[in-house]
């Protein structure tokens, strides 16, 4: 086994603090539960019962010979066994209950905080992964609390019941049964340091593997594209042999516990009936003792056995919860400033002065960034792949936070506005469309979500796409494939055109597609932009060169700095960088 592991640890586990979290979730139905342990208190009394009984039932009536005073013992051991069973279930049942409740609120936090976490968060982390805590690390907390709780609490019972009846019936026998208890401990020990570990890298693991699932199935396209196949193929491979060593090494490790319990169980049977035997000779203890004893001695190690055992499972459930903590650890999108305001009546001048900013620390994307758009004015951003273009957008609409300088709206700093209606006065028509599996109809109307059916229908003929929708077998109701399958990537964009016209913003995101679509498409979509840009101010990641000819400005970003500023005439007259693209071809360099 590659014990060098074991000294990997990337941070401490937190157990005591991931257990009162979880504690937090189960004390909600603190009635319930405090039931369920009466319940199990119950059945642990019970079950303590029985060996004791059945000493008396030896002792008293069959040495004796009494089988008359026999019956009535036998009846209420059979009574007690059958109440035992019942108990057993209700607990069992009240407690899945709990056990499911808790998880449901668990889920429940985990998918709220998804939606509140700020998006450079989704930057570092796979979908897969992500989702893994909500599926896997989730139901593993589920499985344990669906046993576990009712299983530890029975055991600690029944320990401290059979050690003290043990002790009671006889401190000699007791004493020499409790000799194998040391060798237990070193055993468990040994064993429950490695199971602990393997069952933690195997759930990091499973994480790990869906996410190379997730990016993988998401992106199918891709990988055959760049004929992907065989490097994905290889990194799924080296990832599920990842998974299969430490799940075979959790599971090894986690299947000596019953061996070791089945051991020292016969070993502990041996010195009972040895000494028992003994003493017995001597007149020193019962034979109904020596019967009591060797069963008392099994539920002693049974308890202890499960606790190993239990120990197992809850690591496993401590890791995955724990793994659900720290995403909801992390901080959420910064709240509004208290006193933001709520952008309305929207004019539409919007200005950068002096913004910088860098995804990670002391890295500069963006540098000194300065422009002011006019009312009504169009900005082309170009420059080529990489020079800052989408994140001078992604921090307009304020998915990040700048780290020097002001953007202002109408003058008003974006910071001072609340987030959502900095968001509702902007539209977006970009490069990946997003639809939902949902009639063209409803999709249209995302732009607007209280247009009526006609407004819908007028916004689609001014983008130019009630023509092919009226085309369709089922027109306007159509439903689409949730990656837009069945209708072109063209078609796409004038759909998003349509949503944009509809939500009638006064600011404008436009990411114009790279990709080729055909050209009469091409031309339709050119027109409904122009269309919807007219009178708002608007942004566009441009490609195409009579986009960037018609626009009023035009920014020239490189490394995160504008190079040059102006309108096409402008910027060619300069002879610089721009017209150095415009030689080249806008289209390759961006
Ligand atoms: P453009 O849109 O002009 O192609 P971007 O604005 O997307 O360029 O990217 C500018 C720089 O920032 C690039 O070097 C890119 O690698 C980096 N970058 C973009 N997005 C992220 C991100 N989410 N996390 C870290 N770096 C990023």
């Amino acid at each position: 086994m590659p014990r060098g592991h074991l000294k990997s640890k990337k941070r401490p586990d937190d157990i005591k603090g991931t257990m009162k979290r979880i504690w937090s979730y189960l004390s909600v139905k603190k009635g319930l539960l405090s039931l369920v342990l009466l319940l199990v208190l119950m059945s642990s009394v019970f079950g303590l019962l029985g060996p004791y009984l059945t000493s008396v039932a030896i002792d008293d009536y069959l040495v004796k010979g009494d089988l008359n005073g026999l019956l009535p013992l036998l009846f209420v051991l059979i009574g007690i066994y059958f109440l035992q069973s019942i108990v057993t279930y209700l607990q069992n049942f009240w407690m899945i209950g709990i056990a499911q409740k808790t998880v449901l609120y668990m889920r429940k936090d985990l998918f709220h905080h998804f939606q509140r976490l700020p998006i450079p968060y989704f930057d570092k982390k796979t979908h897969g992964e992500l989702m893994s805590r909500l599926t896997n690390d989730i139901e593993n907390v589920s499985k344990t609390l669906n046993s576990s709780v009712i299983q530890i609490f029975s055991s600690v019972l029944t320990l401290i019941g059979t050690v003290a009846i043990m002790i009671w019936l006889s401190p000699l026998l007791t004493l020499i049964t409790f000799t194998i208890i040391p060798l237990m401990f070193l055993g468990m020990k040994w064993i429950t340091k490695r199971t602990g570990y393997y069952f933690k890298e195997q759930q990091r693991n499973l994480g790990t593997l869906n996410g190379v699932i997730e990016e993988t199935i998401s992106g199918q396209q891709i990988v055959k594209t760049f004929s992907q196949e065989e490097r994905v193929k290889k990194q799924f491979a080296k990832e599920s042999e990842e998974l299969r060593k430490s799940g075979f090494w959790a599971l090894t490790y986690s299947g000596f516990i019953p061996k070791l319990m089945n051991v020292l169980n016969n070993l502990s049977f041996v010195l009972i009936a040895a000494a028992g035997g003994w003493l017995a000779l001597e007149g020193l203890v019962t034979i109904g003792v020596i019967v009591a004893f060797i069963q008392y001695s099994r539920q002693f190690t049974r308890p202890l056995n499960d606790l190993a055992n239990q120990f197992n499972t809850i690591l496993s459930a401590v890791a995955g919860a724990e793994r659900v903590f720290v995403v909801l650890d992390e901080k959420e999108e910064q709240r509004d400033r208290n006193d933001a305001t709520v952008l309305t009546d929207v004019v539409g001048h919007v200005s950068f002065r002096g913004v910088s900013f860098g995804y990670e620390k002391d890295q500069d994307t963006l540098k000194g960034i300065t422009f002011s758009a006019q009312p009504g004015e169009s900005v082309a951003i170009v420059g080529p792949t990489g020079a800052g273009k989408t994140t001078i957008v992604n921090l307009l609409m304020r998915f990040y936070e700048i780290d020097e300088g002001t953007i202002e709206i109408d003058g008003k700093e974006i910071t001072s506005i609340t987030r959502d209606s900095l968001r509702g006065n902007m539209g977006f028509v970009l490069q990946d469309t997003l639809l939902f599996e949902e009639s063209i109809l409803e999709n249209i109307r995302y732009g607007r979500l209280e247009a009526t059916d006609e407004e819908v229908r007028n916004a689609a003929r001014i983008a130019n796409a009630h023509s092919f929708i009226s085309k369709l077998p089922n027109g306007y109701h159509t439903v689409l494939k949730q990656d837009g399958g069945g209708i072109s990537h063209g078609q796409r964009q004038l759909l998003s055109i349509a949503r944009a016209v509809l939500a009638d913003p006064a600011i404008l995101i436009l990411d114009e597609a790279t990709s080729s679509i055909d050209t009469r498409t091409e031309i339709q979509i050119q027109r409904a932009l122009w269309k919807l840009m007219e009178g708002r101010t608007s942004f566009v990641i441009a490609h195409r060169l009579n986009t960037i000819q018609r626009a009023d400005q035009i920014l020239v970003l490189h490394q995160g700095e504008i190079l040059e500023k102006g309108s096409h005439e402008e910027l060619l007259k300069k002879d610089g960088f721009y017209k150095e693209m415009v030689i080249s071809g806008i289209q390759e360099n961006a």
